[in-house]
């Protein structure tokens, strides 16, 4: 037998397992631009998947953005930012997401996985702690392990939990927390967490991918939410795929975190500088997600109305978000499965999200609204959702 049918035999059991146990993950082919209203395997579908939860995506002073810098810059950049792939346009986006955070400096990465990882390899290592909440994204979770630092999980969103396990005497002792939890949609108890983190001499660090753009009144996240500065979380995350319509991530703190980071985050040094054009539309998207504060409003409208409607339907089964993402949980795999392809039958695209992105019998279906949605849209979801069969 030759090596490439070795290894396929090597792999298809495991893919037959996933596939019974209703966790085989497919991939839908998008047509056009993203919206409310989205060209799926050939169907126009209305779309409660996306996290762009301000519009922006294809919003037209993102793409006029880009095009200019593609005109001014061509494509690609030739080499990491340490080598001669940081532009003016980088450097501009920098300065403009640190004003934007209220903190000294900014660093782009080329995406939040990488971000979360190149900032645990650069603070913590061997004789290291890392503290994680049980339910933070993947890519946190990875950051932690990846350290090599001891690792250790809390009780989700439970201060009580962190200051227990923040007994254990370390070096560096960095505690990891979603700001939004992704898959859940509530808000961590930040103001406690640091409380708690700072009484044990440990850092915060506050992983906002769901939270910029969407909290606060001038979309600064989750810590204007909270009223929280640099004093109390010294390093913030951010994510420019979601809210802010493109593609990328930061990482805000003092001038020393970021020399330290451009120093240390291997994440950064190795690996090429994004386009130039993602960075001048990432621009544009800040500025409009500052002005335009009427596309947080609308958010705050269509959450009350779609849980006014979604509450009657799965009582607690909805669960207690006050953000754009209204997960419906539904427990086992295959009962998530079907209820997104029977809401895909009527023309609405809800993915199901199960193990292992989400905890053994809490698989989900994880609705996400965005400003660009319109409350006949809600109403439209509402109704597809209540034909769905009960059990
Ligand atoms: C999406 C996400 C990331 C990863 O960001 P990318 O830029 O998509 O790699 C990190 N953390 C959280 C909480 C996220 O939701």
């Amino acid at each position: 037998m030759n090596a490439n049918r070795r290894l396929d035999e090597l792999l298809r059991p495991a893919l037959a397992e996933r596939r019974d146990k209703s966790l085989y993950r497919v991939r839908c082919i998008v047509e056009g631009p993203q919206g409310p209203e989205l060209g799926v395997d050939g169907r126009r579908m209305l779309n409660f998947s996306s996290n762009d939860y301000l519009g922006l995506a294809a919003h037209p002073a993102l793409a006029a953005a880009a095009c200019r810098a593609l005109e001014e810059y061509g494509t690609g950049t030739g080499a990491a930012h340490l080598v001669t792939g940081h532009t003016r346009a980088h450097h501009a986006l920098e300065e403009e997401l640190a004003a934007f955070t209220g903190r000294s400096r900014a660093l782009l990465f080329s995406s939040g996985y990488l971000a979360n990882i190149g900032v645990a390899v650069a603070l913590v290592g061997a004789g290291d702690l890392v503290l994680e909440d049980r339910l933070n994204h993947a890519s946190l979770l990875d950051a932690g392990l990846l350290s090599g630092a001891r690792f250790k999980r809390y009780h989700h969103a439970d201060p009580d939990s962190l200051s227990n396990d923040l007994s254990i005497t370390a070096g560096t002792r960095l505690v990891m927390t979603d700001g939004v939890f992704s898959m859940d949609g509530d808000i961590a108890p930040l103001p406690r967490l640091a409380e708690v983190a700072d009484d044990a001499q440990a850092f915060l660090m506050v992983d906002d991918a769901h939270g910029l753009g969407v909290l606060g009144a001038r979309g600064r996240g989750s810590l204007e939410h909270h009223g929280l500065g640099m004093a109390e979380v010294p390093v913030l995350m951010g994510t420019l795929g979601k809210a802010f319509g493109t593609f990328g991530a930061f990482v805000a703190g003092s001038e020393t975190l970021i020399e330290t980071l451009i120093q240390l985050a291997r994440t950064y040094i190795y690996t090429t500088a994004p386009p130039p054009a993602v960075a001048e539309a990432a621009r544009a998207a800040l500025k409009l997600a500052q002005q335009e504060s009427w596309r947080r409003e609308k958010l705050a409208t269509l959450i009350r109305r779609f849980r006014t409607g979604a509450e009657q339907l799965f009582g607690s089964d909805l669960l207690p978000s006050e953000t754009p993402i209204q997960p419906i949980l539904l427990g086992e795999s295959a009962r998530a499965l079907a209820a997104s392809e029977a809401l895909r039958a009527q023309g609405v695209l809800v993915l199901a999200i199960r193990p292992p992105t989400v905890p053994h019998r809490s698989a989900r279906l994880r609705i996400t609204l965005t400003a660009a949605h319109t409350e006949e849209h809600v109403e439209r979801l509402l109704q597809a959702l209540a034909s769905l069969p009960k059990q």
